[in-house]
């Protein structure tokens, strides 16, 4: 391809919009343009990476024994009526009408269709297992758009459904989904993580997440220094620190406290450090009122809050009808006397003596004591696990990272076959339902993922796998005839050797031509200049080393063809 026909936008300054690294490079190295919030066109070269993306995906799918379908964006109301999804979804799903009232979705996910579609044409435990997938823009009014491709409303996704006849079929599906995950990551050689996850809304039991390491992720991961142990931290378990509460505690004293309102007040004001206090939070869970406490110093969790809950909607309880039910606002909240839920975090009961709010504004307690001043409905691991806490499976502790999440596995069991009738004869002849399991992997989320992880002060260096072309040529002055006519020969020659090629033939300065080979990423430079063309060679250069090396021009096609090969293949592990 030559420069001077490529469609590449590029911007000197970074744009005002673009919030993360990823983002700015994208659009400053003309990959990508938004047409609206979190909607976004793929340029040539950003569409090029996409299809690279998706041609690896679609190679470890069809390996793992995946046969690639494509279901319709557009979903009928009915199926997810039937699934129960229909009101739980809530506002991320984008509906619409058609012109005869009749209410549809554009597709978030499609467990729905897919469970319907093998339903009417898979009758037997003969034909199964079955691995269906497809790749293709999935639909989620996100309620906070942003980093460009990271959190679109439209995206492209590849979801793979697994059916089969049980939970140990289902297994041996998961099993192989985990294997290709592992696979497509290793070779799109991005540094990531496997690590276990909450299922969230799509439901179903084990679930596993593949986290691209990156200091902007909007995850949090824990890991173990010593055991193969990670998780997501929405996930991760905490196991209390035992025997502090074998100590004595004095009796329930009232303190007064006049406008002293969060943990850091009582800490700084009463020199009550924060691990011997308690936050008392308040949710309406499917409009019903409940608390929750945990340590002083602690996040409270609230996907486990939710999970132990089982309810559709967690939100944040509003003060007024927190005030007219307990008799204070926040700030002097506290578990004492309490007549609503209360659900406590394991590490509660461990403290030796406590203070909290005494559901009087302005007032607090010291010297409480779980069990002897309060009791909860449950005790539960409500926490998020924090860096140093011991890991749940060995002596060793956790430590803290970012990740982005690039991939979902799901098992999902019969949640979905059992709402909507979904079943295949056994070979008993009974009507059994399909044991099924989901597995997305978000492919533009992918790119900008690359990107956050690959790039310096001069643009992006695309790992060799993703690169839009592996190489650009460049003479230096595309006008000087001798060097015009030794840059044409090793372009064709590249393009010969089935190298993917650049000839950067505008009528630009050599700096400008450097700056935006450098700008998009092409991992290998190839430039024809005066100099070199004396002593016939060519200067050759790698986009992720900052020296330059002279080669003979002769022999500069078959070293860019090595290199190539070499940085393309990995080794899976
Ligand atoms: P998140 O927690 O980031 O919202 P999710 O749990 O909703 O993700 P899944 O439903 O598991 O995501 O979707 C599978 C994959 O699709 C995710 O792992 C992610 O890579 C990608 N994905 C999800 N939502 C978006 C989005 N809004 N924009 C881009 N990619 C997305
Ligand atoms: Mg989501």
């Amino acid at each position: 391809m030559l420069c001077s026909q490529l469609f590449y936008p590029t911007l000197r300054e970074v744009p005002s919009e673009a919030d993360v690294v990823s983002h700015q490079w994208l659009l400053r190295a003309g990959f990508i343009r938004k047409t609206t919030s979190g909607v976004y066109t793929y340029l040539p070269l950003g569409y090029r990476v996409i299809k690279k993306i998706i041609e690896i995906v679609r190679q470890e799918m069809d390996r793992a024994g995946g046969q690639e379908v494509m279901m319709p964006v557009v979903q009928p109301a009915e199926l997810w009526q039937q699934s129960g999804r229909w009101d739980v979804y809530g506002d991320e799903m984008w509906r619409l009408r058609d012109r005869h009232d009749r209410a549809y979705c554009l597709g978030p996910t499609h467990e729905e269709i897919i469970t319907t579609l093998v339903n009417a044409d898979v009758h037997s435990y003969r034909d199964l297992p079955l691995l269906l997938y497809q790749i293709q823009n999935k639909y989620r009014d996100e309620i906070r758009p942003r980093f460009g491709l990271m959190r679109g409303r439209e995206f492209i996704m590849k979801d793979l459904y697994s059916f089969d006849v049980d939970y140990q079929g289902l297994q041996i599906s998961y099993e192989k989904m985990r294997e290709a995950y592992n696979r497509i990551y290793q070779r799109l050689q991005l540094s990531y993580r496997m690590v276990e996850a909450d299922s969230g809304a799509i439901g179903g039991s084990a679930s596993h997440e593949f986290m691209v390491l990156a200091e902007t992720g909007e995850s949090e991961i824990v890991y173990c220094d010593a055991c193969e142990y990670a998780a997501n931290v929405e996930k991760a378990v905490c196991n209390p620190a035992a025997g502090a509460a074998a100590e004595e505690c004095g009796e329930m004293t009232t303190i007064s406290t006049p406008g002293l309102r969060t943990i850091n007040d009582l800490a700084e004001h009463m020199h009550i450090p924060a691990q011997e206090q308690v936050k008392t939070l308040f949710y309406s869970a499917d409009h019903k009122l409940v608390a929750a406490v945990v340590r002083g110093d602690r996040e409270l969790n609230e996907i486990k809050l939710k999970n132990a809950l089982g309810c559709n909607e967690l939100l944040m309880a509003d003060e007024a009808l927190v005030r007219e039910t307990c008799g204070a606002g926040f700030g002097s909240l506290g578990p004492v006397g309490l007549s609503v839920p209360l659900y406590v975090d394991l590490e509660v009961p461990h403290m030796a003596s406590l203070s909290c709010g005494c559901n009087r504004d302005n007032f607090h307690y010291t010297q409480v004591r779980y069990g002897r001043d309060f009791e909860a409905t449950a005790v539960l691991d409500l926490r998020c696990a924090e860096a140093g806490d011991p890991c749940p499976h060995c002596e060793g502790h956790l430590l803290k990272m970012r990740g982005i999440e690039v991939g979902h596995i799901f098992q999902l069991g019969m949640k979905y076959s059992q709402a909507l009738e979904a079943t295949y004869l056994d070979k008993d002849g009974q009507q059994k339902p399909f044991v099924m399991g989901c597995y997305g992997i978000g492919v533009s989320r992918t790119m900008a993922a690359a990107v956050e992880q690959n790039n310096d002060a001069d643009g992006i260096i695309w790992p060799m796998p993703l690169a839009p072309y592996h190489a650009i040529v460049v003479p230096v002055n595309a006008n000087k005839a001798e060097q015009w006519e030794a840059a044409w020969k090793i372009y064709q020659q590249l393009q010969q050797l089935g190298v993917e090629v650049l000839l950067d033939d505008r009528d630009q300065r050599a700096g400008v031509k450097f700056k935006d080979a450098d700008l998009i990423g092409i991992p290998l430079r190839i430039t024809i200049g005066p100099k070199s063309l004396q002593e016939k060679q060519v200067e050759l250069k790698k986009r992720w080393e900052s020296d330059t090396h002279l080669i003979s021009i002769d022999q500069v096609a078959a070293e860019v063809v090595a290199i190539v090969k070499q940085t393309s293949q990995v080794e899976i592990v």
